[in-house]
């Protein structure tokens, strides 16, 4: 699968690694819009939140962004996470991801 992420997961591309377990994999944003900018994905190739209807897999990632901000001393001060779904959700990466954003104060809406 040509998949830039499925190459990030399994350590085919680098990444600086936040945290791993067997299904999920946290990384560095490689163009981060806040201090703390995660990006959490499954291991296992999904395109999207229209293709994720796996609650068990959804309710890991969620978890895992929790930890990634309890991690990165954010979890007290706040974090915003976000699914970009699709063109107009301003996905740009087919393999579902949340971004893991904070350690600055967040506006809304968001543009
Ligand atoms: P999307 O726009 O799909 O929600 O988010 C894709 C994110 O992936 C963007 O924030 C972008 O900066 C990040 N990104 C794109 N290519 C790479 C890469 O090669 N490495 C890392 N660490 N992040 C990437
Ligand atoms: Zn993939």
């Amino acid at each position: 699968m040509d998949c830039l992420f499925c190459k990030i997961s399994s350590g085919q591309l680098p990444s600086k690694v936040v945290l791993q377990d067997d299904e999920m994999f946290a990384f560095e944003d490689i163009n981060p819009q806040a201090p703390v900018h995660v990006l959490v994905v499954p291991k296992r190739h999904v395109g999207g939140l229209n293709d994720a209807g796996d609650r068990t897999l959804l309710g890991r990632l969620l978890e895992t962004a929790a930890r990634v901000a309890k991690k990165k001393g954010i979890a007290e001060s706040g974090y915003r996470v976000v699914a970009n779904s699709g063109r107009e959700g301003g996905q740009t990466v087919f393999h579902l991801h949340v971004h893991v954003l904070g350690g600055r104060q967040m506006t809304w809406p968001p543009g």
